[in-house]
């Protein structure tokens, strides 16, 4: 289905324009192309991207345009703090390379910029025989992905790496870290501001427009980036929307399809006394039926450990928690034949998750296959993230990274990221320099 909402200038939104225009450039005084590209969204991939293109193109005008009154205030600022080290993903997938490429960019990256990061590692425990045989799967696949250092651990070493873990044999990934992704993409839309880039708050894209009058036949027409009040000429623009990314790329007249599905992710968090039986991030074998990684043991940056995340479906795009409803996303879900077909594929596990989102001790019991000591007195509720799940018609989980260009006059000079599941966070730097190879091959900037 194709849907063609850009619209067309009208006089007064043009007059807006060009007050815009005249506030944003030195040189022109009304309705010239203020800026080159125009970035739509404020998380990791934007700022990471829109870091990377002003590095290559020092004299490009460049834009961030963010909803929020901050940045990184959705997936960004609300996921498990992992740094990846690329061990599940198929391999030759974009998810792959980008994985541990980003990973190595990112470790360079916090030395150099003093983020405070911890590299504590990971282990994949298994805690039955069928799980023990995907653990030789696992490094096989790790291995074939080029994740450094990876060992597997046998039953009695298991101890050795957290001392309380239980589990019949586990994969030790040395290389993975944990980081405060909100300070790392944060940073970068520093660098892009001190590189002369403008970031705009508060402008949620409601629309694109070609500004057809400014220009003569000969010269690019500007597209016109729009918000409620406000409106600002590009040549180019890229969304990275996140859990908005089908709605955007709709704008350009984009296929609906992938859609997003909004899963939240809640954590439980440990009692401040029972820190001390988590040292490093302890997962579950991934079980290949299930379309996500299971709960696990994350030690943060501030010392919390959290525990988590489940996946449940959330009733707003941004419901953080079961009272967040939204109508209009609602009505979009219900009206979506893909996500009927993924709840029947997945419907008892997905009952099993709402029951243990509820009824949270039920959860501990998961847990307590990895660290038998811990008990439901020693966890309480904590926060929780929103994941952007991109389904297709067929109600299947669209798993890699996904990049899209519109079509006709404003549709071939937008890039859209359409879906940036994790481990985007880790490859936030590759994934730039993907974009930005992009852009430069597509576009004559
Ligand atoms: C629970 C959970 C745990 C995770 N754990 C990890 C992990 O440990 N490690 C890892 O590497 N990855 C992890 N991820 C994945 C990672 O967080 C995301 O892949 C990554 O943050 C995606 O970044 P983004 O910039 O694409 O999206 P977002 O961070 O969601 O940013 C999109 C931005 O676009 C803005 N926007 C949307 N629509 C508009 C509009 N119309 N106009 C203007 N602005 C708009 C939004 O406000 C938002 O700020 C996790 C994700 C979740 C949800």
């Amino acid at each position: 289905m194709r849907a063609n909402v850009i619209t067309t200038l009208t006089k007064k939104t043009a007059s807006r324009l060009d007050y815009l225009c005249r506030h944003q450039s030195t040189t022109s005084t009304c309705t010239c192309t203020a800026y080159d590209l125009v970035i739509v969204g404020g998380g990791i991939v934007g700022c990471a991207t829109a870091r990377e293109m002003i590095m290559r193109h020092p004299n490009m005008k460049i834009a961030i345009v963010e909803k929020e009154n901050a940045l990184a205030m959705h997936q960004t600022g609300h996921n498990s703090g992992v740094v990846h080290s690329g061990i599940y993903y198929t391999p030759e997938s974009m998810k792959a390379k980008l994985c541990v490429e980003g990973l190595k960019l990112s470790y360079e990256y916090f030395c150099k910029n003093n983020i405070p990061h911890k590299k504590i590692g990971k282990l994949i425990v298994a805690q039955n025989p069928t799980q023990v045989k995907r653990i030789d799967d696992l490094f096989e696949r790790g291995m074939k992905n080029n994740v450094p250092d990876l060992q597997v651990i046998e039953k009695d070493c298991i101890s050795k790496y957290e001392p309380k873990c239980k589990g019949e044999k586990a994969l030790w990934s040395p290389w993975t870290g944990i980081v405060d992704w909100t300070v790392v993409c944060k940073s970068f839309a520093e660098q892009f501001q001190k590189m002369k880039g403008d970031i705009f708050l508060n402008f949620e894209v409601i629309g694109f427009a070609e500004m057809t009058e400014s220009k003569p036949k000969s010269q690019l027409v500007p597209i016109a980036v729009q918000s409620k009040n406000q409106c600002i000429p590009t040549k180019y623009v890229l969304t990275c929307a996140g859990l908005h990314s089908d709605r955007l790329a709709v704008m350009t007249g984009c296929d609906l399809s992938p859609r997003i599905v909004p899963f939240r992710g809640e954590y439980l968090l440990l009692n401040e006394n029972k820190r001390h039986l988590c040292t490093t991030n302890v997962y579950p074998v991934p079980d290949p039926r299930f379309p996500f990684l299971g709960v696990h043991f994350t030690p943060r940056m501030n010392s919390d450990i959290w525990l988590g995340p489940n996946a449940v479906l959330a009733l707003a795009r941004e419901g953080y928690s079961w009272f967040d409803i939204n109508i209009r996303d609602c009505i979009e879900m219900a009206k979506f034949p893909g996500l009927y077909k993924f709840c029947f594929r997945y419907f008892l596990p997905g009952c099993m998750e709402m029951i243990k989102s509820i009824f949270y001790p039920l959860a501990v019991k998961d847990l307590q296959k990895f660290i038998p000591e811990i008990t439901y007195k020693d966890v309480k509720r904590g926060p929780s993230g929103v994941r952007a799940q991109a389904l297709d018609k067929d109600g299947k989980l669209i798993d890699d990274f996904v990049f899209d260009g519109g079509t006709g006059k404003i549709g071939s000079r937008v890039l859209h990221c359409r879906n940036a599941p994790s481990p985007a966070a880790t490859s936030s730097m590759a994934i730039a320099k993907f974009i930005a190879d992009k852009l430069d091959r597509d576009f004559k900037f």
